[in-house]
Formats: structure tokens, C-alpha cells, sequence
């Protein structure tokens, strides 16, 4: 049981930050949150800083130092409330119904933090001594459009810096309250084809004579990728790197059925080769290629028989380590070219977030395990990797930190969409582990101290 002042300093400290509108995709309230979450770190004993970022700035707290480096990694900026009429409360007033609290960025990513920062201040309350470990805290101000400076800002302001883990900004709680600790993201490629083929839309008869953009746009479209999912593009799984042994068996138990997928999601046609025992696997493991909408053309009430001007098709892949997001684009050109469709005009509107998949096997993994099963009492999942993306690969490639997503996103947490909330016994059960990860930290980092282990980078102490 916590104590009953640490619930309610939480409570308070998540609910003035809620109350600051910090939207990134506006610009808004960003520098506020910033010091707000500044003042909080300093409060709770750390060096602090604030950087500006290209939209909004980073905050940094650092305390202690030996032989391990743990970043812990979360964000202030928040989704847009829209749209405001489906909200039961007020999005920025963090209100309590039925053992929830509810509000914009309740889970994502303030809830995430303030149940880190209090599991903290727990922890020095017991344990003031000289921390022997260092702890880098970032709190960034643009997870939510992407974190378009975090890797700059890692290079500039942590150059030379090595560490053992990232403390991803959130991991998740299945639906019958089992944690779920993420080892890895996938990457994000984004792209548009655009097609242009005639000054102004064009009376249908004319088909007869020239091409259709729609159609050069569907059969380019078409080339990309067979029935089974698989990728058409030449050297599109040249890099992948193959899942480890520990890894194919932890997919080999998906945490969840097939059929309780089918029944959530309410998709009606997997992909050919996808069966109940291997759709957990691929969701790990496989890349994919998303057609995300056609455009061009008439698309509205009744018939219009003309032949379109121009269209455009949007696309995405979720890649998986070690495939490049910027070389997809390049192959995915060739292979336009190689196929007839030079003509066809690629745009990339994102190849920056590349995929990440840490070991399951780390101590820290393990150690955390053991706390979260205590304080949630359930089984905990170890999952290889999310099907989602995060930029997590400037922690790994720069810093060389492993990743480990530990948190309390619930199931039913309304990410980015009305009424967000989390589950308070949860936030509770979630400061009590993070104040027992810390303690572990410090015994982790003592031990290594004592037996006079300088460097641990990627190691096992
Ligand atoms: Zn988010």
C-alpha cells in the first residue's frame, strides 16, 4: 500500500499538468508545461535544464553517477482534445468517475511520468544517499508530431554518452490487467504516389485513346505486394534481421487469441499464411505495406463518367530491424522505374523513425518483471516487439541503450481520442514499482560498484 500523501501528491501533480493545454500539433501551452515539469524534477532533487527544441523544448534532469546510465524517456506535449463534444468532462479539468481519472494526456504521457517521478520521490524519501547511478530524465515537448529534433538534440547535448537503458515513456496493461513490457518499436515509412496525366479532368470517351492516372496508380500500387502481405520491392528483406531463439519464443504464446482479435478489431480477411498460431509472430516480427487512401478524380453522390486529370495514393510500411526507412524509399523508386513508372512521382512524407528490437533477455527486463508481477499481481508479458512505432532508435544507435517499455497504458486508455483516462489502482500499483525499479537500480549499479566492473554497456551485471 502506498502512503496516503503519495496518492494524493500524484493526484495533484497530474492534475495541474493536465490543466496546461500542451498541444503540440498548435504549438500551445509548451513552454508553460516545460517549466511546470521542470519545477517538478527540481523538486525531486535533480540537476535540471530546458532546451529549446524546433517546436517545443526539451527538459533534462540528471542525478548521480557509477557505473551504470539509465535515461528515462517521456513527453509533456499531448494530442489535440478534438473533438471537444464527445468528451464526458472537461478534457483539461483531470476529473474521477468509477476509479478512473479522465483527461487529456491522463495516460499519454503526463500519468506515464507523474507515476514515475512519485515512485521517485518514494524511493529517496527511503534511500537519500548519494545516488550511484546517473539518471538522465527526458521530458520531450514533441513526442506527438514525431519528435522532429530528438535526434539532434541527443547528438548535441548527450554526444559521447553511453547507456544501458531507455526507460521507454510508456508500456501497457492488457485488458484482464496483465503489464506488458515493450522491447522494441517499428520503424515508419511514409510515402505518396502522385500521378499526373492531362491539364484538366477529361470526358470519359476520351479513354479510349489515353491512359488513366487512377489506373496507373493501382496497377504501380498493385506491383508492390502479394496476397500473403509479402513485399514485391527488390532488397526490401535484404537487412531484416532474424528474430533470436528467446524472442520467436516469446511470439510462439501470443498473450491473446486470434479470435479475441477478430472479435475486437472486427477484421474479416487476414492476409493469406496468417493463422491463429502465427498472426502473433508477424505482428512482431513481419514489415507491412499499408495502402491508406486513392484520391483523384469523382468519388461523390450518383454517377460522373470523366477520366481524371491526376490522383494520388498514400502508402506506409511498418519496417522491423534492420531495414533502413531512407533506402526503402530508395528501393521502393527503382523499383517504379524498373516497372514502367517513371512517370510516377514519389513524395515522402516520413522516413525518419527507424525500428528498434531490444533483448528480452536484459536484467533490467527481468528485474522489472519480478516488480511488476508483485505490485499487479498478475503474469507479466514480455513482448518482442510492439506492432506500433516510437523514435526510439536515436536511444539505441546513438547512446547504445537498450529499450524497455514499462507503464500503465490500459487497454481501454482512449489514446489521442476522447475521454483518455487511466485506471487509478493501476497509476498506484505503478508508483510503487517504479519506486522498487530505482531501489533495484541502485542495488544493480552498488553491486557492480563493489566488485569494481567499470564499463556494463550492454552487459550483464
Ligand atoms: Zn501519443
Amino acid at each position: 500500500m502506498l502512503p496516503k500523501e503519495t496518492l494524493q501528491r500524484a493526484r495533484e501533480d497530474l492534475r495541474r499538468l493536465v490543466a496546461i493545454p500542451s498541444v503540440s500539433a498548435r504549438g500551445q501551452g509548451l513552454s508553460e508545461c516545460a517549466r511546470a515539469v521542470r519545477s517538478l524534477l527540481t523538486e525531486a532533487g535533480f540537476e535540471t535544464e530546458i532546451h529549446t527544441g524546433e517546436i517545443g523544448p526539451f527538459v533534462v534532469g540528471e542525478i548521480g553517477d557509477g557505473p551504470l546510465t539509465v535515461v528515462v524517456y517521456n513527453h509533456y506535449d499531448v494530442q489535440p482534445e478534438e473533438p471537444v463534444d464527445l468528451w464526458h468532462s472537461a478534457p483539461f479539468d483531470m476529473s474521477e468517475r468509477d476509479g478512473r481519472w479522465y483527461g487529456r494526456g491522463v495516460a499519454d504521457d503526463k500519468g506515464e511520468f507523474v507515476s514515475r517521478l512519485e515512485g521517485w520521490r518514494l524511493f529517496r524519501e527511503r534511500n537519500p544517499r548519494p545516488l550511484p547511478f546517473r539518471l538522465i530524465w527526458l521530458v520531450d515537448g514533441e513526442e506527438e508530431i514525431g519528435s522532429p529534433s530528438l535526434e539532434t538534440f541527443l547528438k548535441t547535448r548527450f554526444s559521447g554518452v553511453k547507456a544501458d537503458i531507455c526507460w521507454w515513456e510508456y508500456g501497457e496493461i492488457d485488458s484482464s490487467g496483465r503489464p506488458i513490457i515493450l522491447c522494441g518499436f517499428k520503424g515508419v515509412m511514409a510515402v505518396e504516389l502522385r500521378c499526373r496525366m492531362a491539364r484538366a479532368d477529361l470526358h470519359s470517351s476520351l479513354g479510349a485513346a489515353f491512359d488513366n492516372p487512377l489506373w496507373r496508380l493501382a496497377a504501380a500500387t498493385a506491383s508492390l505486394r502479394d496476397g500473403s502481405g509479402r513485399v514485391l520491392i527488390d532488397g526490401f528483406y535484404d537487412t531484416v534481421r532474424q528474430p533470436t531463439q528467446p524472442e520467436q519464443d516469446l511470439a510462439a504464446e501470443p498473450p491473446f487469441s486470434f479470435s479475441s482479435l477478430v472479435q475486437a478489431t472486427g477484421g474479416q480477411r487476414v492476409l493469406d499464411g496468417i493463422d491463429p498460431d502465427n498472426f502473433y509472430a508477424a505482428m512482431n516480427f513481419a514489415p507491412c505495406m499499408n495502402v491508406n487512401g486513392f484520391s483523384g478524380g469523382y468519388a461523390g453522390e450518383g454517377a460522373k463518367t470523366v477520366l481524371p486529370a491526376e490522383g494520388a495514393v498514400k502508402i506506409d510500411f511498418r519496417l522491423v530491424p534492420d531495414q533502413d526507412p531512407q533506402h526503402v524509399v530508395s528501393l521502393l523508386r527503382a523499383h517504379l522505374d524498373r516497372h514502367g513508372f517513371e512517370d510516377i512521382e514519389l513524395i515522402v512524407h516520413d522516413a525518419n523513425v527507424k525500428p528498434v528490437r531490444s533483448s528480452t533477455d536484459h536484467w533490467f527486463i527481468q528485474d522489472a518483471k519480478e516488480h511488476l508481477e508483485r505490485h499487479f499481481g498478475r503474469p507479466v508479458i514480455v513482448q518482442p516487439s510492439s506492432p506500433a512505432s516510437g523514435t526510439s532508435h536515436p536511444f539505441v544507435d546513438q547512446l547504445g541503450a537498450s529499450i524497455a517499455g514499462i507503464g500503465l497504458t490500459h487497454h481501454g486508455a482512449m489514446l489521442h481520442s476522447p475521454n483518455e483516462n487511466i485506471i487509478v489502482a493501476q497509476f498506484e500499483a505503478m508508483i510503487a514499482c517504479s519506486a522498487e525499479i530505482f531501489q533495484r537500480l541502485s542495488e544493480r549499479a552498488n553491486g557492480i560498484g563493489s566488485f569494481g566492473t567499470s564499463s556494463t554497456h550492454g552487459g550483464t551485471p
